[in-house]
């Protein structure tokens, strides 16, 4: 098992989630946190650093004495007419980059990657659709296009100088501390806007409860501590496996 864990982004909703699968391990890691934003209610046993990943000296100094990192930090996904596309490509794949640098100067050899389920969409119904689905000629928007820049970033890097690393695409994250979705939902009511409805109700959603998200993201640090691991250079769907009318 690793012995010292860095969540990238982790004091965020899921981020936050993963520090709590890991103590559920028991089996003595110790947990560091980098994140741009300062906890609001810090943890006695985590080592807190604040800085931004973009600076690579930044993510270097939380490095040290760091055996795997788990990297979930991302700029939110806002549905806009002018997405921000130099934040996102400046967090998610330059930022993405220096993490990949720093660890293989650190000589960290494992590294999990948040991705996003939206990486594979078209636009079109998905169903039944497996790792084997390849990217879409065009990403769907401007967060997904950095998200999947990103995953070929991670990927790509997998071997290089002793690092493993692997992506993990959950869908629409629901659960305890969850800052997007439900208020989401909660500003489309306040807006009135659910008293028009497109299309016959029929339309099914993949969502992803934030635990069993976290608990993948330590499974795969898990897996990728034996050098020969499958699991090591690969992207996984995840999904709670029942859609739900959406
Ligand atoms: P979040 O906004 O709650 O957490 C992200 C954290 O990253 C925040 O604490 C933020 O301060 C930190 N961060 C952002 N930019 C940073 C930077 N430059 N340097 C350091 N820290 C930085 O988001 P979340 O919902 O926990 O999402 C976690 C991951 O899951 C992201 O990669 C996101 O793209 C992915 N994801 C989320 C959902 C969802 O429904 N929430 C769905 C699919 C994928």
């Amino acid at each position: 098992m690793p012995h010292s864990y860095l969540v990238i982004g982790g004091n965020g909703f899921l981020g936050r989630h993963i520090q709590e699968q890991i103590r559920l391990r028991k089996d003595g890691a110790t947990i560091s946190v980098f994140d741009m934003s300062k906890p609001a209610d810090p943890e006695a046993d985590v080592t807190y650093h604040t800085g931004d990943l973009r600076q690579f000296d930044d993510v270097y100094n939380a490095l040290e004495g760091i055996t795997a990192v788990i990297h979930c930090a991302s700029p939110p996904h806002v549905n806009s007419s002018n997405p921000p596309r130099d934040l996102y490509f400046s967090i998610n794949v330059d930022g993405t980059k220096n993490i990949i640098r720093a660890c293989q100067e650190r000589g960290v050899e494992i590294l999990v990657v948040t991705s996003s389920g939206s990486v594979i969409s078209t636009g079109e119904p998905m169903v039944n659709v497996d790792e084997s689905t390849p990217y879409p000629p065009e990403a769907i928007d401007v967060y997904t296009e950095s998200k999947i820049e990103c995953e070929k970033v991670v990927l790509a890097a997998n071997g290089e100088k002793n690092i493993r690393t692997c992506t993990i695409r959950p869908s629409a994250i629901f659960g305890p501390g969850d800052r997007q979705l439900l208020p989401g939902m909660i500003e489309v009511c306040e807006k009135g806007q659910h008293r028009f409805q497109i299309g016959d109700n029929s339309s099914l959603m993949d969502f992803t409860y934030v635990g069993n998200v976290a608990y993948a993201h330590v499974l795969a640090a898990e897996k990728l501590v034996d050098p020969a691991s499958p699991a090591a250079g690969q992207a996984f769907n995840l999904t709670n496996g029942t859609p739900v009318p959406f």
